[in-house]
């Protein structure tokens, strides 16, 4: 099958991108991935997206964003992309058993969760382990439940727990959190929410489910085994740009290189949102970088054509 522009990814970037490239007559197919809608799925409440005053729940901002795009004509599919050649032109695209040819590509793969990598994270992910709050918070009613990290998304996840789980304790390697300081405020005010300050997980503990996590304070390097039940990984993100490795320029973070516009070190290949930035990562300015995208592809396929 060819077309004129594949978009891999079906977050604010590759959606943003597929409704201005559909309107712009690309005609782009878009691999939407197995997590179609991308981190924003398994987000609760957005409230600050712009132009919705009230919040809206993530998975409902992802589905009115996928409807928008539908609408002009993008051809949305539910699949995920096993590999990639962006040394043929057109570009090929392996999305398993099916092949797909691309004049111009726009890479929105986004990024997701980082591991501490400590002993017990594994073997108990899924036995009290989690990295998602907004999935697993549900399971821990009445629990006492850690929460670790020092930025927005510890922050938030913390706070979410709070309606199901008795007691949250968040688990910091510093003496601050660099998360924005509204969200701190809530957390410093939440009756049920205690932190441990300049500490680290060092092992989590247990023998089918999640039963203490070991921690050592930075400064004294005091030893102790915290009972909990669960467990919240929120320290941050990786980009998913395996699938890219070795044929396009990545920097040392792994995250995808553009040049001046979103234009790749491959001619015809652009990127667009967390798999390019990890400064702002907002789902606002994703899905700016995705409307860029569209426009610079475009603009390439018409001088190039
Ligand atoms: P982040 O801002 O990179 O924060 C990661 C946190 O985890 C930091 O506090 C960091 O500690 C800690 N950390 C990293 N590696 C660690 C390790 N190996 N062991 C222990 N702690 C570790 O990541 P994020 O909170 O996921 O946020 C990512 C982006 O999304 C940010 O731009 C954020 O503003 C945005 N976001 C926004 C919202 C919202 O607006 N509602 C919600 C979620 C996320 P240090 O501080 O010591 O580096």
């Amino acid at each position: 099958m060819n077309h004129r522009l594949a978009i891999i990814g079906s977050g604010p970037a590759g959606l943003t991108a597929a409704l201005y490239a559909a309107r712009a007559a690309l005609e782009p197919i878009i691999f939407e991935g197995s997590q179609a809608g991308g981190q924003l799925t398994l987000t609760a409440e957005v409230e600050n997206f712009p132009g919705f005053p009230d919040g809206i729940l993530g998975p409902d901002l992802m589905d009115l964003l996928h409807r928008q795009a539908e609408k002009f004509g993008a051809q949305l599919c539910p699949v995920d992309v096993t590999s990639v050649d962006f040394s043929s032109r057109p570009f090929l695209i392996l999305t398993g058993e099916d092949q797909h040819q691309a004049d111009a590509v726009i890479v929105a793969t986004g990024s997701s969760a980082r591991w501490l990598g400590v002993p017990g994270e594994d073997r108990l992910r899924g036995h009290g382990v989690s990295a998602c709050a907004t999935c697993d918070a549900f399971f821990f009613k009445e629990h006492e439940v850690v929460v670790v990290g020092g930025g927005d998304s510890a922050m938030e996840d913390a706070l979410f727990l709070t309606k199901f789980a008795s007691k949250v304790t968040i688990i910091h390697r510093r003496d601050e959190f660099r998360a924005s300081k509204i969200m701190v405020q809530r957390v410093l005010d939440h009756p049920k929410i205690e932190i441990r300050w300049n500490t680290l997980v060092e092992e989590i503990l247990g023998d089918k489910t999640v039963e203490a996590v070991r921690l050592r304070h930075v400064q004294t390097a005091d030893i102790e085994d915290f009972a909990t039940q669960g467990v919240f990984v929120a320290i941050g993100y990786e980009p998913n740009t395996e699938l890219f490795r070795g044929q396009i320029d990545l920097d040392e973070m792994g995250y995808l290189e553009t040049r001046g516009n979103t234009s790749t070190s491959v001619p015809g290949v652009f990127g667009a949102g967390d798999v390019v930035d990890h400064v702002y990562r907002q789902a606002v300015t994703a899905a700016g970088m995705g409307c860029r995208a569209a426009i610079d592809a475009g603009r390439w396929l018409e001088e190039t054509k």
